[in-house]
């Protein structure tokens, strides 16, 4: 096999149904092979497709298709008129189909064709059909196809994206062969959350998503974009951004689609560039390998397991150090996908601000820096596992009767089962073979006496070494000693006149520069001086927006004055605030003011004298979405801002789902869908399903869906665009992206968006009645279990690095044990660093939950609800098990504590605790004690 064979079948694979299929089911392969041959004609894929790789792909379509189709029906069903798409994880969801525009398919055949021809390579070829076949056919307006109708649980690009994933096992011909790698980062949590800044927090966050993502991306650009399966490349712009900077002419209109109006600009590149630069790329990736080793244009077999790990952990090392050459501000040659990484984050964003004494501080610091992180690495042997599978004899009955062919064709319906379930849920079918590797991030320290430690590193200020003040788990590498003076922390003299004399500023204008790097007293390892110095180059060159919690705490307050600053400007007592206001980024309310409660006088002075508020007045007719009047609200948000918000949102049961765990009963709502069809033959293909859903019960009840390679790649295509989905969220208010996976987002936001951006997390997550809908494309969502979410609001000096992991422990210990009447989990809890109240409300229909707390809020806000209401409450808390009780009770002491309440306020609330419960009651009245001390 040469270089342009093994693409070539991959292409087929990828394109042996039409992306119109269901439209014209008799003759689709024709079809197909006609479509394939019209966008490779002329391209480096050109040229005889051999026999072997049609069998190749024959036995991928079976494989990749294998519970939701050919494990029950035989080929055929060209008569079968069904045209709504159906839910893989919740089939009682569906939505209807139209068929294509056929002028629109034939633009997008020679669209489609003209960027392959344009291709150097036949991998650069293979590159551009796999990033436009889905993506340009989305963007020209059309609707998706079913693979199957007698099967409408996922669309055919589903199909045939796993098609061209499991065609990398079947290469070799014969039996399965190749790998299944599975990486992850352990300790994620804490890595991320060593923090003071809010930059130190997205950087160690992005640091995490780009070390895995240049571990993965050689892979997918050696062997193909189709090796990824988690992360997947499908429409994931970490993909397009680095095969854009290959230079492969990649770009189309989906990510405008998805992240415009609430992304600064509009064209794929600027797009894609801001999305790079967001951490998308969760700890955990899984790759499918062939096995062969392909290297430029060399086709070697792999050496075995030990081999392919080896490559693996070479490719993290070369990952991590090119992170590290980033911290420092070189660029990382030598290696070619880390000049790719240069291109991404550099080229066409200007020089950055560079020079500066910023800069001079952090070339004398950066000497010290090093990324380290710690790498684990699963490799599975694929022949091995096939070998080993032993089907189920009721199921290889059924599918002989079926079928024929029944003990193959069971193999490989459980094949991807077997790779993926492994040892972890005890599966009957396979023996385990994984090794455990326990990885550490490497010695700090020399080998020592006992009780005595060397770090390797020589401290540069102080002859005593101390931990990290961050992470608390290495050495400290840099730091300066801090002093009191005039009640505030400041810099030890010594330390200051020899860091002027290093870094050659004079020490009159040292200190406020050197702030922005190592405040008094804070001691760095090379760790997280890493982190530190990753944000500042990106500050640097304005890939980010937010430097500090006080940046993300004042954003919206910011903006409502943007066009009084003239005004302000004039009031001699506003001089430090309308500053404060229009810095553009690492704002330090402790170097104005020195501490919160002077800076809250000083705010009140300027605003008692600026008097005029009709930017506030703005802003909280467009937080409450009201007109008119809103009389004392305004100077209850008039400012300053000590509190942001860590809202966290992470889908239910993810684990639970990732193994085919759903909710409902998955089976019995297939076989509805089926006997809705009602296709020739399906009497068998039942059959075959309650056989398989026997089998599966040993797993769990309900039993799971059984893990096929259509299932993951649909599971990774709906979590790819609700990632996307995030991010816009957190930028439409005006939020600071920590993390977006799809399943889990974190984020940090001002108080006046954090409630309506956690409703917006939440929808995102089902899409629209279960679907994303981009364009005129329906995409299935994961829309079998919640999401719940937890706003966690911070008091600007708390310890950051604590609160996150707070806000952490709030998600898994709170909302997910939220119990209400008719679904667990999928609550949203509100907590606060400075209230000891704990709320829990029921968030399926967040858009409810929310309105009522922002109802409450600005009732409080407008003095029209006491804010000593919640304590009234708490007398009747005990009425709980009687809720018509508990209901009057709430009647008695609103009425009591209001000075206007309208009616319909009145009963939407009582309405909504009747409904989830005195719980949701017992929610609302904790809320209360939080949002009655903010904004
Ligand atoms: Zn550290």
């Amino acid at each position: 096999m040469d270089l342009r064979e093994f693409f070539l079948t991959k292409a087929y694979a990828l394109f042996h149904d039409p992306p119109d299929k269901m439209w014209g089911l008799k003759g689709h392969e024709e079809r197909a092979w006609d479509m394939f041959n019209k966008v490779r004609r002329g391209s480096p894929l050109d040229g005889e497709l051999p026999e072997w790789a049609r069998e190749v792909v024959k036995l991928a379509d079976r494989m990749a298709a294998s519970m939701d189709r050919y494990a029950f029906y035989s080929g055929g069903g060209e008569g079968v008129k069904y045209d709504k798409l159906h839910n893989l994880f919740n089939p009682r969801l569906w939505r209807a189909l139209a068929p294509p525009d056929p002028g629109k398919v034939a633009e997008y055949v020679e669209n489609l064709g003209g960027r392959v021809r344009a291709a150097k390579g036949p991998r650069e070829a293979y590159h551009v059909l796999y990033a436009l076949f889905e993506a340009l056919w989305i963007d020209e307006g059309l609707g998706p196809s079913l693979a199957d109708p007698r099967a409408p649980t996922h669309d055919v690009f589903d199909h045939l994206y796993a098609t061209a994933m499991v065609a990398n096992w079947l290469l070799a011909g014969g039996k399965p062969s190749g790998y299944f790698v599975t990486l992850d980062v352990p300790g994620v949590q804490d890595f991320v959350k060593a923090g003071r800044k809010a930059g130190d927090i997205w950087a160690g966050s992005w640091a995490l998503s780009m070390a895995v993502w240049l571990t993965v991306w050689p892979f997918a650009w050696e062997y193909g974009p189709d090796v990824l399966l988690r992360p997947t490349a499908r429409l994931n712009p970490y993909y397009y951004a680095f095969a854009a900077a290959r230079g492969l002419g990649v770009e189309h209109g989906v990510f405008a689609k998805l992240l415009s109006p609430y992304v600064k600009g509009e064209s794929f590149y600027d797009l894609v560039n801001f999305a790079v630069v967001q951490p998308l790329i969760g700890e955990r990736a899984q790759i499918v390998l062939p096995p062969y080793r392909v290297e430029g244009d060399k086709i070697a077999s792999w050496g075995g397991a030990e081999e392919v790990r080896e490559a693996v952990r070479d490719r993290f090392k070369r990952a991590v150090e090119c992170l590290t050459h980033f911290a420092k501000g070189q660029r990382g040659a030598g290696d070619e996908y880390c000049e790719d990484f240069f291109k991404v984050v550099e080229e066409g964003r200007g020089e950055g601000r560079g020079g500066g004494e910023v800069e001079k501080i952090a070339a004398w610091l950066q000497k010290y820096a090093e990324l380290r992180l710690p790498l684990r690495v699963e490799v599975v042997d694929v022949g091995a596992v096939y070998d080993s599978i032993k089907c189920p004899r009721e199921v290889a009955k059924a599918i002989e009767e079926a079928l024929g062919d029944g003990e193959e064709r069971c193999k490989i319906l459980f094949l991807f089962d077997a790779v993926l379930r492994g040892g972890r849920e005890g599966t009957k079918l396979v023996e385990p073979q994984r090794r455990r590797f326990i990885p550490t991030r490497g010695p700090w320290f020399k080998p020592g006496g006992y009780d005595d430690l060397n770090p390797h590193f020589n401290f540069p200020l102080d002859p005593n070494w101390r931990v990290c003040s961050l992470c608390g788990s290495e050495p400290a590498v840099v730091g300066v000693r801090k002093v009191a003076r005039e009640g505030r922390e400041d810099y030890n003299e010594e330390d200051l006149r020899r860091i002027s004399a290093e870094v050659g500023i004079e020490v009159s204008r040292l200190k406020n520069h050197l702030r922005k790097v190592l405040r008094p007293g804070e001691y760095l390892g090379p760790v997280c001086l890493a982190k530190r110095l990753i944000y500042l180059r990106a500050a640097d060159r304005e890939l980010i927006k937010f430097e500090s919690t006080e940046d993300v705490a004042v954003v919206k307050l910011a903006e409502s004055h943007e066009q009084h600053y003239a005004e302000l400007d004039r009031v001699q007592e506003c001089v430090k605030v309308v500053n404060y206001l229009r810095t553009t980024g690492g704002r330090d309310l402790e170097v104005i003011w020195g501490n919160p409660e002077a800076m809250r006088r000083d705010w009140d002075n300027c605003f008692k004298k600026f008097g005029r508020l009709r930017g506030v007045e703005r802003l909280v007719r467009e937080i409450f979405g009201v007109e008119g009047d809103v009389g004392k609200a305004v100077e209850e948000f008039a400012g300053p801002r000590l509190f942001y918000a860590v809202v966290r949102a992470d889908g239910d049961s993810v684990g639970k789902l990732l193994e085919g765990h759903l909710p409902v009963n998955w089976y019995g709502a297939v076989a509805e869908v089926v006997e809705g069809v009602g296709a020739e033959g399906r009497e068998k293909a039942l059959e075959v399903l309650r056989a398989v859903e026997e089998h599966m019960r040993s797993f769990g009840v309900p039993p799971p869906v059984v893990i096929t390679p259509t299932y993951r790649v649909a599971v990774n295509r709906a979590m790819v665009l609700t990632s996307l989905k995030d991010l816009a969220t957190t930028e439409k208010h005006r939020g600071l992206l920590i993390y977006a996976g799809g399943d889990d987002v974190v984020a940090l936001l001002p108080v006046e968006t954090a409630l309506d951006a956690a409703a917006e997390y939440r929808e995102n997550y089902w899409g629209e009645g279960g679907f994303h809908i981009v364009d005129n494309y329906p995409v299935p969502a994961l829309a079998a279990y919640g999401r719940s979410t937890a706003v966690r609001f911070v008091h600007l000096m708390d310890l950051m690095s604590e609160e996150l992991g707070k806000s952490y422990h709030d998600l898994e210990h709170l909302a997910k044990g939220g119990r209400w009447d008719c679904f667990e989990k999928d609550s949203l809890t509100i907590t606060s660093s400075r209230v000891e109240a704990k709320a829990v409300l029921p968030f399926r229909r967040p858009r409810e939950a929310v309105e009522r707390l922002k109802e409450l809020w600005l009732l409080m806000a407008l003095g029209r609800l006491s804010k000593n209401a919640p304590h009234d409450l708490d007398a009747y808390e005990d009425l709980k098990r009687d809720l018509a009780a508990y209901l009057k009770a709430w009647r008695y002491a609103l009425k009591r504590n209001a000075r206007e309440l309208s009616p319909e306020t009145l009963t939407r609330l009582l309405c909504f605790i009747e409904k989830y419960g005195a719980e949701a009651g017992e929610g609302l009245k904790e809320a209360m004690k939080i949002l009655r001390r903010l904004p």
